[in-house]
């Protein structure tokens, strides 16, 4: 059977430094998401699921394949978003035009998601997603296409948008894994932080996924 591979990640480990520091890449990455893929690829041995695509799985599996599965996909997105820190870092062309559309303003777009981040109770994953089919009236007002509405959702443990038919989009990992040797128990101040280092993209390019 084809098991599942860790990723290998787009930048070196201290390249989002000092946002997220190599530490922390070096055990989440090297450690908790390895842990995850060799979970699931024992579980699946034997398993009518083997085989499958991992978004299959995630979607089909229950307990902890569907808990592995999940928390693979969450982090393959998580650590394929990001790119060294930039000074003025925002999103631009449809996904700019449809943040405003659905939240007023980037600004507030970002204070809702990190409220979202930090008020999540637990372990869990803060994301932003589009309804899957735009409607006639989500067309973006300059004409440059069809975005459907954009969605900030809390997701328990290892659960995925996809799980309620959404397209997701940008992700915050709110375990404390992802942020403790850094910044303890100050998550509202990681997530701050994190929106120095994502790459809009990589973001907006999910759109057309
Ligand atoms: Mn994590």
């Amino acid at each position: 059977m084809k098991k599942f591979e860790l990723m290998a990640l787009p930048y070196a480990p201290d390249a989002l430094e000092p946002v997220i520091s190599k530490e922390t890449i070096a055990f989440h990455h090297g450690k908790h998401l390895a842990g995850y893929m060799n979970n699931l690829n024992a579980m699946l041995e034997g398993s009518p699921l083997a085989g499958l695509p991992l978004e299959e799985v995630a979607l089909k599996a229950e307990g902890g394949m569907q808990n592995n599965a999940g928390q693979i996909l969450n982090h393959e997105m998580y650590f394929e978003q990001f790119c060294v820190s930039k000074a003025e870092n925002k999103p631009a062309g449809q996904l700019a035009e449809a943040i405003e559309r659905d939240f007023v303003s980037f600004e507030a777009f970002k204070e809702e998601f990190q409220k979202k981040g930090a008020t999540l109770f637990g372990s869990g994953w803060v994301w932003l997603s589009a309804t899957p089919t735009p409607q006639s009236d989500e067309q973006l007002p300059s004409g440059r296409g069809a975005v459907g509405k954009l969605v900030i959702t809390q997701e328990a443990n290892a659960a995925n948008p996809i799980q309620k038919g959404l397209k997701p989009l940008l992700t915050f990992d709110v375990w404390e894994h992802a942020y403790y040797l850094d910044y303890q128990n100050r998550r509202a101040d990681h997530l701050a932080a994190l929106w120095q280092i994502i790459d809009w993209e990589v973001i907006e390019s999910r759109l057309s996924k």
